[in-house]
């Protein structure tokens, strides 16, 4: 066997052992370099990609190359690949440095019509960490295997987490490998405009014939749905009507079915008749990966402390991660160089810095009864109903968790309490989390709120 031979061998048996998107972010551009005295020296195209295989993968790489050739005795990285070096690499420029503008703005041009999937958004495009490793690995095999696995599969997560990319990646392997296969992706909003529309000219059943000889149905952001009767009932049943043809269903929502409220029992219990998975939040080594992934990918590099910076400094969004890569991109462009560190701050000053990335006893209130769907005048009121005197704990709880506030300060917060009460509220709140999993749950769905 060459080393070629050997190499290709190695990744057909790595490709058994891990996913599909690790395999190709961090496998796509390795080769073998040398092989000499028992010793392998394979190229990767970076740094990065070094210490992730060296930390990683080695193990696994080294246990498959020896069996594959017993001589080898170890595994090296190397970087050292004569042109292939980052800095070499063309600036590629978006069109827009404005944060708030996701990419999806211009490629949509190639939106397919139909199925309304952007092919920017595959498996390989989608860089998996912990938080997020059981999402993905649902929608693979619902991808693999659409309408056989999980049915429905049910996806949520905070803003900017890889819900849309998900879905989508799943629309889009499937039409890959079954081009026949009819797909559809949309948004619980559009979804809900057509009813609304359909009941104006009288024709809903025509809208929902649309729907009928569907192989592959996405909705985006079920959670809107929420107190929309008239929607709910259509939904439930165009859901029916493919789910008994075995079709696949995916869903994804900013929370899981039980916390959506004003839902329909009957489609609640529908929603949780299949897979429920989530996405937590990215790590930061998952920060640092998708970054440096998403920099290769637009061929640009910047130096390891900026992005080490983005990866420290923005945590609860990707959406936002790629926001800042794409303006230090356009500097790039514009000056001909690469920032520095300080320069990058002074970039990123409105991204990373952003007053409303700063809590305040109001932010907390609000996204407290947003999530559990009650007034704000309600929460600090005096009321003792039952429905309101847990969330009125949680709100608490975060006041004193996020703010420092103090307990009298609190306690006057909500409807001139006595301090006591907000102890009594934080201590049983903060309790609960360590064994109440659903709660602890909500309190960090709750938080990403805040934080937004
Ligand atoms: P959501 O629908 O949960 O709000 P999106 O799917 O729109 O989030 O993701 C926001 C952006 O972040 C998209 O550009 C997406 O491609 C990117 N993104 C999210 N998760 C990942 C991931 N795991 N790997 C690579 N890119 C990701
Ligand atoms: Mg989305």
């Amino acid at each position: 066997m060459n080393t070629e031979e050997l190499w290709q061998a190695m990744l057909a048996q790595i490709q058994f052992n891990i996913s599909k998107a690790n395999f190709a972010t961090w496998f796509k551009n390795t080769e073998v370099l040398a092989k000499k005295d028992g010793q392998v020296i394979i190229s990767v195209p970076n740094n990065f990609s070094k210490e992730w295989l060296e930390n990683k993968y080695n193990k696994l790489i080294f246990k498959i190359l020896h069996s594959l050739d017993e001589e080898i005795k170890e595994v090296k990285y190397s970087v050292d690949r004569p042109g292939l070096k980052a800095s070499a690499a063309p600036v590629a420029v978006l069109e827009s440095y404005d944060n708030d503008v996701p990419q999806l703005e211009f490629q949509e041009l190639k939106i397919h019509k139909e199925s309304n999937l952007n092919p920017r958004y595959t498996f390989e495009s989608f860089i998996v960490g912990p938080f997020n490793e059981l999402a993905q690995a649902a929608a693979w095999a619902v991808a693999k295997n659409p309408g056989a696995t999980y049915n429905p599969l049910f996806i949520y997560g905070g803003v900017g987490l890889g819900k849309t990319h998900l879905l989508q990646a799943i629309g889009n392997e499937v039409s890959r490998k079954i081009p026949q296969k009819k797909i559809k992706y949309t948004s619980s909003e559009k979804f809900t405009s057509g009813i609304v529309n359909s009941i104006k000219n009288h024709d809903v059943e025509k809208f929902k014939s649309l729907y009928q000889d569907i192989d592959v149905l996405m909705i985006d952001d079920v959670q809107f749905l929420s107190g929309k009767e008239k929607t709910q009932e259509e939904f439930f049943h165009v859901f029916n009507g493919l789910y008994e043809k075995n079709k696949q269903i995916i869903l994804s929502s900013d929370r899981p079915p039980k916390a959506i409220s004003a839902l329909e029992e009957r489609l609640r219990s529908r929603f949780e008749g299949g897979m429920i998975a989530d996405i937590s939040l990215p790590d930061l080594e998952t920060r640092l990966a998708i970054l440096k992934a998403k920099a290769q990918e637009k061929r640009v590099s910047f130096a390891d402390d900026i992005l080490e910076y983005i990866a420290a400094n923005i945590q609860i969004n990707i959406r936002e991660l790629e926001g800042a890569l794409n303006r230090l991109t356009a500097y790039q462009k514009l000056n001909n160089k690469s920032p520095d560190l300080e320069i990058a701050k002074t970039l990123l000053k409105n991204v990373i810095f952003s007053p409303k990335r700063l809590a305040n006893p109001e932010k907390i209130i609000r996204a407290v009864a947003v999530f559990y769907d009650l007034k704000e005048r309600d929460l600090i009121a005096v009321s003792r109903k039952k429905e309101i005197v847990r969330p009125r704990q949680i709100a608490m709880y975060f006041l004193r968790k996020e703010l420092k506030s103090s307990f009298p300060f609190i306690g006057k917060k909500f409807g001139g309490k006595d301090h006591t009460t907000a102890i009594h509220a934080y201590n049983k709140i903060a309790k609960e989390i360590e064994t109440n999993e659903n709660l602890t749950e909500e309190i960090s769905l709750i938080k990403e709120q805040i934080y937004r």
